[in-house]
């Protein structure tokens, strides 16, 4: 009998050691979150989900220039001089159709180095963290707010501005080689090599010498050409 006692007494000490922390914990504060529906919040700069704003893009490449790791992809389109496509929201004229405009995620290392060139901040750090995918090319953003169709049109314009300022310049270049010197060209370009002697580009002019021969010729050279035109940027298609 003493024993039956015993036990009933061990087993309820048993629970009552068992429950000791269970008890502890009810009267102190909540730790615990009941997530996804609650979330804690996060640091103002963390590093997260890349967002691009288009309407502010000008498609500087500074951001993809920047990238580390080559995850952002940009393709842009001269647009024609008729062409409005609106300020940004910094008061940058935009001047290129931004046709495409893809971060693959998924290569991303959140470094945030593609957030501080961009001229407009356009390109910024979310707090979103959880967009994980079945699918690997799921993460790859597409940004541009161009349709197929409308990107295909500004391409066409595209070239065919190119094409006819081209053929402008072609016929600029072969109406310069074929019109006869103006009347007061040669006495201008022969002027300089008359009057002094000791003017090396003089001499060259009237003298046959071959050393002062090959001074000649640059001068006359950089006289007709036209004026250089500077090179085309990397960044248009
Ligand atoms: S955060 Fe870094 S790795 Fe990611 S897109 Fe920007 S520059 Fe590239
Ligand atoms: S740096 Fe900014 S404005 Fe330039 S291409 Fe990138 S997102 Fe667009």
């Amino acid at each position: 009998m003493k024993q039956y006692f015993r036990d009933i007494f061990v087993s309820v000490w048993t629970v009552l050691i068992g429950m000791k922390i269970t008890f502890a914990h009810m009267f102190k504060p909540t730790v615990t979150i009941q997530y996804p529906d609650v979330r804690r919040p996060i640091p103002e700069r963390t590093r997260n989900r890349l967002y691009v704003n288009m309407d502010d893009c000008i498609g500087c490449f500074q951001c993809d220039m920047a990238c580390p790791v080559n995850c952002i992809s940009i393709e842009t389109v001269k647009s024609l001089p008729t062409e409005d496509l609106g300020m940004t929201s910094t008061g940058q004229k935009k001047k290129l159709w931004v046709t495409k405009f893809d971060i693959d995620i998924g290569k991303c290392c959140y470094c945030g180095l593609c957030v501080y060139p961009c001229p407009t901040e356009c390109i910024k750090m979310t707090d979103v963290y959880e967009f994980s995918e079945y699918k690997r090319y799921d993460l790859v953003y597409n940004f541009a707010t161009l349709t197929a169709g409308e990107v295909a049109d500004v391409k066409e314009k595209a070239a065919q501005m190119e094409k006819e300022a081209a053929a402008k310049k072609a016929a600029a270049a072969a109406a310069a080689k074929t019109a006869p010197p103006a009347p007061g060209a040669a006495p201008a370009a022969a002027k300089p090599a008359t009057p002094a002697a000791s003017k090396p580009a003089a001499s060259a002019a009237q003298q046959p010498a071959p050393q002062k021969a090959e001074s000649a010729p640059p001068q006359a050279q950089t006289a007709k050409e036209p004026a250089p035109v500077s090179p085309t940027p990397a960044t248009n298609s």
